[in-house]
């Protein structure tokens, strides 16, 4: 990494690294991790002596209060929980359930509309029986007939919202919120810490962030971007602007191996199938719940077909890595402006062109 960043705060998040505020300033950022919905996070805060805003800790305190909440809402880890309710009820009856729940089902199936299904929450029985979410591993790539079968459990379309409850129209379909859920909570903390007066600080889940303010007067907070291929390094950094966000899809973190093989945690909903060919894709947007439904889309679509979907969804930009040698890096258009590539990897880097 370069000198001028050897302040970098870097995270150990999922996939993505943030480079504090820098040396030169006597503005210091704090950083505060805990755990969190099954993963690290953290708020990154400026403690500058602004009586105006609230302390690092009350912004942590309001983050691990809410993602708290939350977590009890979306996991499907316990019984009572709004989500493994509607998915006991499925094909039966409407259920009562939180307004968060109600906004989150009604986002997840948006973008199960806008990414052609790409994207679906109602993936879990196939992500389950690969091996992820507590299911059991398969000896081998699951069988045509097996993946026909649990296809027929799949659909979006089968989530019905009204104010104050939610129903899944067939029976045996099952929520699974691990595609957003995250990214949704990030934007609950971050509005919630803002209103209270925070200003110049991060929310981390997972990787799933959203930026307020900026580190100093001069400069905007810059997120590294991780290199899919080599654990500890970053490729280069992004700077983000006051109230965008940032999520990325990986399929190097979380993967099982069947016959030596290395199968990600995202499937094609349309086929049943792990998804192959990429290796990360990182979208930057006006909300951490729409960037983190759009990585995943767009890690599934492939860069083409991804590029369709973005441009329905102005204000997001993305940077694929596809899961090839030697390494590329293709970034929209609009991600030009936006992200530094650090100098060993700028021959690697190409412009999508449309
Ligand atoms: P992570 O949760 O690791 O940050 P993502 O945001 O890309 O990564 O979400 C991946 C999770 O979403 C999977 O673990 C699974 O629970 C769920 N999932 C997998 N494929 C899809 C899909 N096509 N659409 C919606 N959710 C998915
Ligand atoms: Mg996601």
């Amino acid at each position: 990494m370069r000198s001028s960043l050897h302040k970098a705060a870097v995270l150990s998040a999922i996939a993505i690294m943030i480079i504090g505020s820098g040396c030169s300033s006597r503005r210091e950022s704090v950083k505060r991790e805990f755990t969190a919905m099954g993963t690290l996070a953290s708020i990154i805060s400026l403690d500058d002596g602004d009586r105006t805003a609230i302390p690092s800790e009350e912004a942590t305190q309001i983050a691990q209060k809410e993602f708290s909440r939350l977590e009890k809402t979306f996991t499907v880890y316990s019984l009572s929980s709004d989500v493994s309710r509607i998915n006991r009820a499925a094909g039966q009856e409407w259920v009562d359930v939180s307004p968060d729940m109600v906004t989150l089902l009604a986002a997840a199936r948006r973008y199960g509309e806008l990414s052609g299904g790409a994207f679906d929450v109602t993936v879990g029985p196939i992500v389950r029986a690969w091996g992820f979410n507590s299911g059991v591993t398969p000896a081998a790539p699951l069988p045509p007939e097996r993946i026909r079968q649990l296809l027929d459990t799949v659909g979006y379309g089968t989530i019905e919202v009204r104010p104050g409850a939610a129903r899944l129209t067939r029976k045996d379909v099952m929520v699974d919120l691990g595609g957003i859920a995250k990214g949704y909570a990030v934007d609950i903390a971050w509005d919630l810490i803002q209103r209270k007066g925070g200003k110049n600080f991060i929310v981390n889940l997972g990787g799933n962030m959203r930026v307020s303010g900026q580190p100093s007067s001069k400069r905007p907070w810059t997120i590294g971007v991780r290199h899919p291929f080599s654990k500890e390094e970053i490729v280069g950094r992004m700077t983000l602007k006051d109230g965008m966000a940032v999520a990325t899809s990986g399929n190097y973190e979380r993967f099982v191996t069947i016959k030596g093989r290395k199968y990600a945690h995202i499937f094609d909903p349309r086929t049943g199938m792990p998804v192959e060919g990429m290796a990360s894709v990182t979208v930057i947007g006006p909300s951490a719940v729409e960037v983190d439904a759009l990585s995943t889309s767009c890690f599934v679509l492939g860069m083409d077909k991804a590029m369709d979907l973005l441009a329905k969804l102005p204000g997001n930009e993305a940077i694929f890595i596809p899961d090839s040698q030697p390494m590329t890096i293709w970034i929209t258009p609009g991600m030009k402006d936006i992200f530094e590539c650090f100098s060993q990897w700028t021959s690697t880097v190409k412009i999508i062109s449309r």
